[in-house]
């Protein structure tokens, strides 16, 4: 039994879900003490708990001790059963984040599966949709992936209600270099909003018009959804590279002002233009799992993140296999399997 201290690194849902995943797929089973240790409410929320039950499911797992505000629980892994599922996050707690823990069982399973997930779909702190179909899982199909993902309703962060839906493929993953993002081909800076005064989206725009004055006007886009669907707003700044994508986003929260939040988002997107990097912080931190598993291969990123730095210790728990991030001369750090 592997034993993780939840409260060590990131200290954060994260361990919980790449624990998970690598369980399913190693076949070891693990404990996690002080799940969540560095969050300033410890302990599983819904969204975690929703996470490791969703994992039981598709995996023939067992778990004990899982239950909101839990730091202790373990988890016995059995075989990943492919197929059909429908998951509900209770509250608007990422569909995103809950994919992430089941894609790779499924991946590496022996027969396709569709998931069906509901909850939020553009949440603070996780991954929204886009970033998701358009980032991380373009990387997936080059390494041999067959991943589709469909958006079948927004959802917004309290009231969710959002729905995806993903079709899996299994293979084994082809180990790939991703060194060289190559040129930039297009950007685009969209503000999407439902149920909130319109002026939102256009005072996001005008800012991020402001700070990336070279962007062309054609790039620029509002995009209302349904009352519906709302409340919500989310800014998507996205720069497609001839071998990558990264999207920037900012969220819409009750306090921080349409410029504070453009201000932000613009600055990361102008941040990650001067680099050269392959993946911004977060496609890092996602990429490693399908990566170690792929058995190899290499990224470069911007400096590496405490979550990425803690999804290679949770990786070398499992796998006995250490990845790490190694500066090069052009200021990115190059991620890879160390020798030795
Ligand atoms: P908590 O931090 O409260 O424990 P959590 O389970 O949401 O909760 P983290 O451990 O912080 O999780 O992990 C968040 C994940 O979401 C990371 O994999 C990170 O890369 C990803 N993520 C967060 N924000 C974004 C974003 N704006 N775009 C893409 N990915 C994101």
């Amino acid at each position: 039994m592997i034993t993780i201290d939840g409260s060590e690194g990131e200290g954060g849902g994260q361990v919980v879900r790449n624990a998970c995943a690598l369980s399913l797929v190693t076949g070891q089973p693990f404990r996690i003490t002080n799940a969540r240790g560095k969050r300033e409410k410890p302990g599983l929320m819904r969204q975690h708990v929703t996470a490791i039950e969703a994992a039981c499911a598709i995996g023939g797992a067992t778990c004990e001790g899982v239950a909101v505000g839990a730091a202790n629980f373990s988890f016995t892994p059995g075989k990943v059963v492919p197929g059909e599922y429908r998951f509900a996050v209770g509250t608007a707690g990422s569909t995103g984040l809950v994919l992430q823990t089941l894609l790779m069982p499924l991946l590496l399973a022996d027969a396709p599966s569709r998931l069906v997930l509901e909850g939020g779909t553009h949440n603070m702190l996780a991954p929204p949709l886009e970033f998701v179909a358009k980032a991380f899982v373009p990387v997936l199909r080059r390494m041999g992936a067959q991943v589709d993902l469909r958006l079948v309703r927004h959802g917004f962060y309290p009231r969710g209600g959002g729905r995806i839906e993903v079709d899996i493929r299994p293979g084994a993953l082809t180990p790939i270099d991703c060194v060289d993002r190559g040129d930039l081909r297009a950007v685009s800076a969209t503000a999407l909003f439902a149920a909130l005064p319109d002026n939102v989206a256009e005072r996001e725009l005008a800012t991020v018009r402001r700070l990336l004055p070279e962007w062309p006007d054609a790039a620029f886009a509002v995009r209302q959804l349904p009352d519906e669907q709302g409340p919500g707003n989310v800014l998507l700044l996205e720069a497609e590279f001839e071998h990558g994508i990264e999207i920037v986003s900012g969220f819409g929260k009750l306090g921080v002002s349409a410029e504070a939040l453009a201000k932000t988002a613009a600055r990361r997107m102008a941040g990650f233009l001067t680099s050269d990097a392959f993946a911004g912080p977060y496609l890092a931190d996602q990429l490693l799992l399908p990566f170690a598993l792929a058995g190899g291969g290499s990224f470069t990123t911007v400096k590496p993140s405490q979550h990425a730095l803690t999804a290679c210790d949770i990786i070398a728990r499992f796998t006995g296999r250490r990845w790490a991030f190694e500066q090069q001369p052009n200021g990115c750090h190059l991620a890879q399997e160390a020798i030795g």
